[in-house]
């Protein structure tokens, strides 16, 4: 089965700095890791190698530092990895992100099935995989918890849904999201992690791929961000004194002057 793992880098600290110019996230400098739904993702298409056979793939757009997470990928058992890294994608979007994602594979060739994580820790809007497949125009199942029968025509997952589960068969080529109930995922092992320093690993640029600059970063991004702070936490504290009846009066008032 030939499968491609879209690797997000986030930031190891919860702590975001925005750019006041572009109020886009700045990441250069900072200490990042492989988005952990995204090592659930990769622990999911290991496994099913080792079942059916193949090869995987890691895919990120990011900035060149990328590189040595993808190498962490190879180490954990990806076979060879493709980072899209150019200035133009900067402050992309879900839309412009799927966009550019989906002219990545473009540079992988054939695939079967495309595996995301269920949703990145910092953007979580759990949106880049269902794009991703509509840009490829293949169907897509979210949320999957369990790889339940898979060959080289379709494959039958359990997805979690809300209270919860649904069992769906879906056609290859397509593509899912996974949860991290899926399984737990490898350590690098240091065989990997020879592997990996001379593993192939392409970097490639906007020219190199099929989509027009308009599409892509924040050109090709329709959301806009308009304003960026960092919320002020206060704590104020308030005796509430007096009889339960009194209590409960004065806790009543409280709740409806912060309007909750
Ligand atoms: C705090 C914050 C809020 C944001 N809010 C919005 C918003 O409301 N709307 C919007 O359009 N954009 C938003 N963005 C931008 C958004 O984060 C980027 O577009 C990002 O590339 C993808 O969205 P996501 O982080 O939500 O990823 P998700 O959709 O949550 O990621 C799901 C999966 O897609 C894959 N994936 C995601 N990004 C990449 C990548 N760069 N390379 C490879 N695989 C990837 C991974 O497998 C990941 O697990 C926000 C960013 C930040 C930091």
């Amino acid at each position: 089965m030939r499968m491609t793992v879209c690797v997000k880098q986030v930031l190891s600290t919860g702590e975001v700095r925005m750019d006041p110019v572009t109020n886009t996230m700045i990441r250069e400098g900072r200490q990042s890791v492989i988005n952990p739904f995204d090592l659930h993702a990769l622990e999911a298409a290991i496994l099913l190698k080792e079942r059916l056979g193949g090869e995987i793939t890691a895919l990120s757009m990011g900035i060149p530092t990328v590189e040595a997470l993808l190498r962490d990928a190879i180490a954990r058992g990806a076979d060879r990895a493709v980072l899209l890294s150019d200035r133009a994608f900067a402050g992309a979007d879900t839309l412009a992100t799927s966009r550019t994602l989906a002219a990545g594979m473009g540079l992988i060739g054939g695939f079967d099935l495309i595996l995301c994580g269920k949703m990145a820790v910092d953007g979580d809007t759990a949106q880049i995989g269902p794009e991703l497949a509509e840009a490829l125009d293949i169907p897509h199942v979210a949320d999957v918890c369990e790889i339940l029968t898979a060959n080289e025509y379709s494959i039958q997952v359990r997805q979690a849904a809300g209270y919860g589960f649904c069992t769906l068969e879906v056609a290859l080529p397509a593509l899912i999201t996974v949860t991290r109930e899926a399984n737990r995922p490898r350590m690098p092992s240091l065989a990997g992690i020879r592997r990996s320093r001379t593993a192939p690993l392409r970097l490639a640029d906007s020219g190199e791929l099929a989509l027009e600059p308009c599409r892509m970063g924040l050109n090709g991004s329709p959301t806009r961000v308009v304003k960026t702070f960092v919320p002020v936490r206060e704590r104020v504290c308030r005796p509430v004194e007096g009889s339960p009846s009194r209590q409960a009066a004065a806790l009543l008032d409280m709740v409806k002057e912060v309007g909750i």
